[in-house]
Order: C-alpha cells, then sequence, then structure tokens
C-alpha cells in the first residue's frame, strides 16, 4: 500500500493535541493505523507537547479535585458497558476497515445514488460530526458536488481520481466548502470509504438537483 495523500498538518496537530470531536478522531486514526509516515508525526507533536507540559510550573490542585475526577470515572463505567453491548452489532464485513471502527454499531447499506451506497456508523456520544461508510461501484462518475461544511474521506478500498489528485487504499481526501468535487470510480473493485462529514452535500447541475431530495445524510 502505497500512500500519498495525508491528512493536513494543521489536522494531526489538532489530533494530537486531543481537541477533534470523535468523528474527526475516527477518520484520523483510520488513516494513522496504515500510515508510519503521519504515525511520526503525531509522535513527535505529542512529545513537543508533553515537553511544554512539563516545562510548565507547579500549580497545587484545588480542594476536592481527586474526588470530582474520581465521581467523573464511576459515572463513565455504564457507557463503557453499553458500547460492549453495541459491539456484538458491529461492522465485520467490510474490507480494510480497522479494527477499532468494526466495534461501532451500524445499520446496512441504504441506495443513495445509482451506483451508490450509504452505511451509516453510530456514534456513541453525540458528534457534530457525522461517519459513514460510502461504497461506489467501478465506473461511477460521482454527481459533481460541493460542501457547506469540511469532508475526510479514507479510501478503505479501489480508488478513485478528482482535480486533487488520484486516490486509493490508505489515502487521506480532505476538502472543505470551496472544494468542487468531480469523482470518478477508477478502480476494478468496488471503492468503499470511510468518510467523516460536516455540513450539508450540496449536489450541483440539473440531475444533482433531481437527487437532492433522495440524498439523506
Ligand atoms: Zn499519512
Amino acid at each position: 500500500m502505497t500512500i500519498v495523500h495525508h491528512p493536513p498538518d494543521e489536522l494531526l496537530t489538532a489530533f494530537a493535541a486531543g481537541m477533534l470531536d470523535l468523528g474527526q478522531h475516527i477518520a484520523v486514526a483510520t488513516h494513522l493505523t496504515g500510515c508510519r509516515h503521519c504515525r511520526r508525526v503525531v509522535h513527535a507533536m505529542e512529545h513537543v507537547g508533553g515537553g511544554v507540559l512539563t516545562a510548565l510550573p507547579a500549580t497545587a490542585m484545588s480542594p476536592g479535585a481527586l474526588a470530582a475526577v474520581e465521581t467523573r470515572l464511576d459515572g463513565l463505567a455504564p457507557a463503557v458497558a453499553t458500547g460492549l453491548r453495541k459491539a456484538a452489532t458491529g461492522i465485520t464485513d467490510v474490507p480494510g476497515l480497522p479494527p477499532f471502527v468494526r466495534d461501532y454499531p451500524s445499520s446496512s447499506w441504504k441506495w443513495i445514488a445509482p451506483k451508490v451506497h450509504l452505511r451509516p456508523i453510530r456514534m456513541p456520544e453525540a458528534s457534530a460530526t457525522r461517519v459513514f461508510l460510502l461504497k461506489s461501484q467501478p465506473g461511477t462518475k460521482m454527481i459533481e458536488h460541493t460542501h457547506t461544511g469540511f469532508e475526510m474521506t479514507c479510501i478503505l478500498t479501489g480508488s478513485f481520481a478528482h482535480a486533487g489528485g488520484h486516490f486509493g487504499p490508505g489515502d487521506f481526501d480532505f476538502g472543505d466548502g470551496a472544494t468542487d468535487h468531480e469523482v470518478m470510480i477508477d478502480s476494478s473493485e468496488d471503492c468503499i470509504c470511510l468518510v467523516a462529514m460536516q455540513g450539508e452535500l450540496k449536489l450541483n447541475g440539473i440531475i444533482g438537483r433531481l437527487l437532492q431530495p433522495l440524498i439523506r445524510m
């Protein structure tokens, strides 16, 4: 697997600093599982961040701080148990999906456009970022579209091309609202991607406007 496209540095920095929401975190972590280069970058950033923390002057803890942390940990216990129960209905039939994502519950594939199916991944906690799997058949030309927010795409199988380059397994494609996407699936197998997205997808052109009411992500 030769990885050509990586997340922007700002995104890796935010990941290392723990500033991403769960949906964004899943997308970047999916890329990191297959990309040694980005894992090294993140480790270097974490090392720098740890050095900054170590250099800060020591501050006395407020009275009751330890008890407050213990109370919060007690409150987390039911959520962990719920997560384990949901793992029984996780995703076991998608090649290339990292093991940590397979544990999330998901519904079945649903048709959203000709030759394109979508499978939502349910988050255990509220997240402004939606995560889903997108499966496109070979030869599919995705309808030209833009976003009102950002879109992170991790390619699991197959490949596609658009004006930004050619993307294959392990690659990471970051699009923001300014990106015009006209995507062509150019692999001989299904192209399956993990997508984290905020905002809405806006389809362009007459066909896009006809299909727009059918798109429910
Ligand atoms: Zn990378």
